[in-house]
């Protein structure tokens, strides 16, 4: 008697058994090729929606199949602890984070088994436990001793709602946070960076990795190389030992154009050089551009603002005498703080121009343009005109002979400037890795020796944000003693960025258990680099940046020996439901627990990946998850019910192993490609194909079972459980999950074909060579089509089209 298909049964069995017989412990092994298959771990927010299985599912059945295939795979599962938002849940429910992050890493770690994927839990890293995160301390150490971390005095971003500072790349859209969405301000504090900027060109190399080139050049637009000259313009009157003020411009062929110079409002040049009777005026605005966010005081199109101080600069090339304005467009942080206004040629210079009645000098005449005033800024490159002895000659050779006669004079260079800014990694908040170092009266900053880590974050302090470090507070956690000296010292009392935590957890996954170093380094030698790396396009200025930034320092200190830690990265798209993707607070999510218990895991998987291409996502459909069931219910019956054969057909039989073998073909393509939508109908259509094979009875029974072998093997990495219980049925030795990948004859893949010949009212007028499975509506439309055909026809309409099965088609013109 055939049996029902109960995937709440067998889906527990397997996973109990696949658990017991450690089917999925991953170790080093030289005989097989190694494949690091990482999938970007989740944040232990709460619990895990459909959301965020869409990564998951997907990643495990591409490494299901590269282990088939005969690869060493090593997917591993995680959790990224530290940080805003599970502090922020914990404070909202009154519990502390450490219990309300590990009540969630205990549900989360249920959900995911219940995915059935090949996760070896052995490999499994949760940042906030001190066994994790003395060694993020450890690196900070290290970073320190290698000069590429240091403490600055900076105006930092400011959320006031999170209470903490923010890293630039944390700052989004139109200034927001992008934890909260308050609009983020400024603020002085001594903070922790990391010197990224170090690493600014190299970062901007992707030549030696796989990876979609928008993030690539999101990455590029972050970096924000700039090539152009550092130009000297000499103040007119020396003051307080000052002779000179530099610039950066893109743009040192339109120097002659230059009608005003412009100083950012910080910029500690400017008390100096405001004259007495200007100084109320610039002290106001001073106050007032205080207040403004740095995205609006970029914003084009914004009503310019500024206050002329009352002296000048002189050109250095026309000699002229040029004045000084402050205005708020023009950022301390970017270059020098200091610009060359050429309103003719610059849009916001133009603008300027306009609002202040300045002066705009045409230097670089625009296609036909006949000595006229500009009504725009003309940015594109020209002829030069009103230049001196450079007049017309192109911006390019301007450009180069205007750099050749400042660096012949001494007064500037050719150089290159970076957007890109360091890396701040100091939170004000308590949900993080404590800083390791402490500050000596008698020493000033000492870092804390390796031996004294891990740092241990109190649990009894107050963590509420208050503006400052819960961890000030908390006086067993600062007063210390001086690892020097052993005087009375103070801790450092912020707590690191959590894409610290991210940045180096791939390395710790290959030997989670290792205690006297942060990672076992043959077994990094073995696995690493990442092969594939799955996750989501959000990342790509944050984590995907700075992972590449950790790797590349720690290259450069020894201690790795590549710097490109994910060779191949592969973003997937979002899941809609009800019109948004789902999150929490818009109340549109969905939990994968009940479908699961209702209708199965390996539907769920399934159907995530039948819902759209994986790099586009899709809309979640109730109707959709319940046809993909319906086909699973259909594979189970067809294989199940078992076979009778009949009177054998040889084109039958022949047919049967071509349709095979293409369908092999196609789903280890469709696989390698990460098509899984594609893969999952061919394999639907297969299964169609064999219902009518097992109606026609005209094939053998040892074929028949051999083409239910390859629809099994080639099920088993999308719907595992299924696939192993079919595989078991049908006397196959367990597990099918060790079995090889099924290879495919490409002779026996290849498609019949014949010579389709096209008539015109009756007369042979062309032959082609098409498919033997082709269609009566693809014959039309092809003939249709064809050139020589159309020459025939000479624009009339066709009455009528006849179709000979695999012989003839002719086309009747009335
Ligand atoms: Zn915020
Ligand atoms: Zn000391």
């Amino acid at each position: 008697m055939t049996q029902k298909y109960n995937p709440q049964e067998i889906e527990k069995k397997w996973q109990e058994k696949w658990a017991a017989d450690r089917i999925y412990e991953v170790s080093e092994d030289s005989t097989r090729p190694k494949f690091y298959a990482l999938t970007m771990f989740p944040y232990t927010s709460g619990d895990l929606h459909i959301g965020h299985w869409y990564p998951m599912a997907p990643s495990d059945t591409h490494a299901r199949f590269k282990r088939m295939q005969g690869y060493n795979v090593l997917h591993p599962m995680g959790f990224d602890a530290f940080g805003l938002p599970a502090e922020n849940a914990a404070i909202s429910r009154g519990i502390h984070p450490y219990e309300w992050t590990m009540k969630n890493v205990e549900n989360m770690r249920r959900q995911l088994r219940s995915i059935g994927a090949i996760y070896d839990w052995n490999h499994e890293v949760v940042t906030c436990q001190p066994e994790y995160y003395k060694w993020t301390q450890w690196f900070f150490l290290k970073f320190f001793n290698a000069g590429l971390a240091y403490r600055a005095k900076a105006p930092v971003n400011w959320c006031p709602r999170c209470q903490t500072v923010l890293a630039n790349e944390q700052v989004v859209g139109e200034g927001l946070c992008d934890r909260c969405g308050t609009l983020v301000t400024k603020r002085d504090l001594e903070q922790w960076f990391f010197r990224i900027t170090k690493y600014a060109e190299e970062l901007l190399d992707h030549s030696r990795i796989d990876w979609p080139e928008r993030i690539n050049i999101m990455q590029r637009n972050w970096i924000g190389k700039s090539e152009g000259a550092e130009i000297s313009f000499k103040l007119e009157y020396e003051t307080a030992g000052q002779k000179e003020i530099s610039v950066f411009t893109t743009r040192p062929d339109t120097i002659f154009g230059v009608t005003f110079f412009l100083l950012a409002p910080e910029n500690p040049l400017v008390p100096q050089l405001t004259t007495p009777e200007r100084k109320v005026e610039v002290e106001e605005y001073i106050v007032w551009c205080r207040r403004q966010a740095e995205y609006e005081r970029t914003a084009l199109g914004r009503e310019k603002t500024g206050v002329f101080l009352g002296t000048y600069v002189i050109n250095p090339l026309s000699g002229e005498r040029v004045p000084i304005w402050i205005t708020d467009y023009v950022l301390p942080t970017y270059g020098t703080g200091a610009v060359m206004a050429v309103p003719g040629h610059d849009e916001r210079d133009f603008e300027f121009a306009r609002k202040f009645n300045l002066p705009v000098r045409t230097v670089i005449a625009p296609p036909d343009w006949t000595g006229e005033q500009l009504m725009e800024a003309y940015t594109e490159p020209g002829v030069m005109v009103n230049s001196g002895e450079f007049t017309g000659l192109s911006s390019a050779q301007g450009y180069e002979g205007i750099c050749a006669l400042l660096e012949e004079e001494g007064g500037g260079k050719r150089t290159t400037i970076y957007r890109l800014r360091d890396w701040l990694i100091s939170r004000q908040r308590y949900w993080g890795a404590p800083i390791p170092v402490v500050y000596c009266d008698r020493c000033g900053v000492v870092p804390v020796p390796e031996n004294d880590l891990p740092v241990l974050l109190p649990p009894d302090a107050e963590f509420k944000p208050t503006g400052e470090s819960p961890l000030k507070h908390c006086q067993s956690f600062v007063n210390t003693t001086c690892p020097k000296c052993s005087g009375p010292a103070q801790r450092e009392t912020d707590t690191m960025d959590t894409f610290m935590c991210s940045s180096w957890y791939f390395l710790r996954y290959t030997s989670p258990g290792i205690e006297d170093a942060p990672f076992d380094t043959d077994k990094v030698k073995y696995w690493l680099p990442v092969d594939l790396y799955t996750g989501g396009a959000e990342h790509a200025v944050m984590h995907l940046f700075y992972a590449r930034f950790f790797i590349k320092a720690l290259k450069d200190m020894g201690l790795v020996d590549f710097d490109e830690p994910f060779t191949h990265l592969f973003n997937q798209g979002i899941i809609i439901y009800q019109g948004g993707k789902m999150s929490k607070s818009k109340g549109n999510v969905i939990s994968p627990d009940e479908y699961v218990a209702e209708i199965g895991a390996d539907a769920v998987r399934a159907y995530l990946m039948f819902i759209g291409p994986w790099e586009m996502g899709g809309e979640w459909s109730d109707s959709g998850i319940v046809g993909i069931s319906r086909w699973i219910n259909r594979i189970w019956n067809l294989v199940e019910e078992g076979y009778d054969g009949g009177t054998l057909r040889p084109d039958a039989e022949k047919e049967l192993r071509h349709i095979s073998h293409k369908t092999i073909k196609k789903v280890t393509e469709d696989l390698e490609k990460f098509r899984f939508n594609t893969m999952l109908a061919s394999l639907m259509e297969l299964t169609n194909y064999l219902a009518k094979v097992k109606e026609a009875r005209a094939v053998s029974d040892s074929l028949w079972q051999e083409a239910v072998g390859y629809l099994l093997l080639l099920l088993a990495p999308a719907v595992p459980h299924l696939a192993e219980e079919l595989w078991g049925r049908t006397g196959h030795p367990y597990s099918i999950h060790n079995q090889s990948w099924p290879e495919f004859d490409e002779e026996l893949t290849r498609e019949e074909e014949f010579t389709l010949v096209i008539q015109v009212n009756g007369k042979l007028r062309d032959k082609v060579l098409v498919p033997a499975s082709i269609s009566e509506a693809e014959v039309k439309e092809l003939a249709l089509g064809r050139e020589r055909v159309k020459t025939y026809m000479d624009n009339s309409k066709h009455a009528k089209v006849i179709y000979v099965p695999k012989r003839v088609v002719n086309i009747v013109i009335a």
